[in-house]
């Protein structure tokens, strides 16, 4: 079976490289499904998981927006931040969830709704894929 080679890298370093044979990525154009061969290309992400399938079996890797560059047997994924199942905190995670959301109730001037509402996001990923 034919493989691709997968980096995610961060800026603190390498988080995943791995031959895999297929690769799935939210864009902010839709759900982009990768193969070997696939046409060169270059898309911004979403806050998500990528979905790494091997020998039957589904990775998943939470990265918080970024962009993933396409070549035929390469997939790039430069991220923001990156993070196997194994390497996310829950607890970490669910506080950060339970502070964004009781920022985004609050509704005073102070509280900057975008900021919450991405961390928010980051969090909901993150427990999503540790699970
Ligand atoms: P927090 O408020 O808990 O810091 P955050 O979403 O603001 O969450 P980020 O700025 O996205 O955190 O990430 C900062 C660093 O901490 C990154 O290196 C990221 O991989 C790591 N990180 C954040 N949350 C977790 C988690 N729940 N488990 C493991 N690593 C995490």
């Amino acid at each position: 079976m034919k493989t691709l080679k997968v980096n995610i890298v961060t800026p603190d370093g390498p988080v995943y490289d791995a031959d895999i044979e297929m690769v799935s990525v939210r864009a902010e154009s839709g759900e982009l499904g990768i193969l070997p061969g696939h046409i060169p290309t270059v898309a911004p992400l979403k806050i998500a998981a990528v979905r790494l399938k091997k020998d039957g079996q589904t990775e998943l890797v939470a990265v918080s927006g970024g962009i993933v560059e396409v070549r035929p047997d390469h997939v790039t994924i430069l991220a923001q931040t990156a993070e196997t199942s194994e390497q996310i905190d829950k607890e970490r995670a669910l506080a950060a969830k339970r502070r964004a959301e009781e920022r985004l109730q609050k509704h005073t001037p102070d509280v900057d709704i975008i900021r919450a509402e991405l961390a928010l996001k980051r969090a909901i990923n993150r427990l999503d894929v540790a699970r």
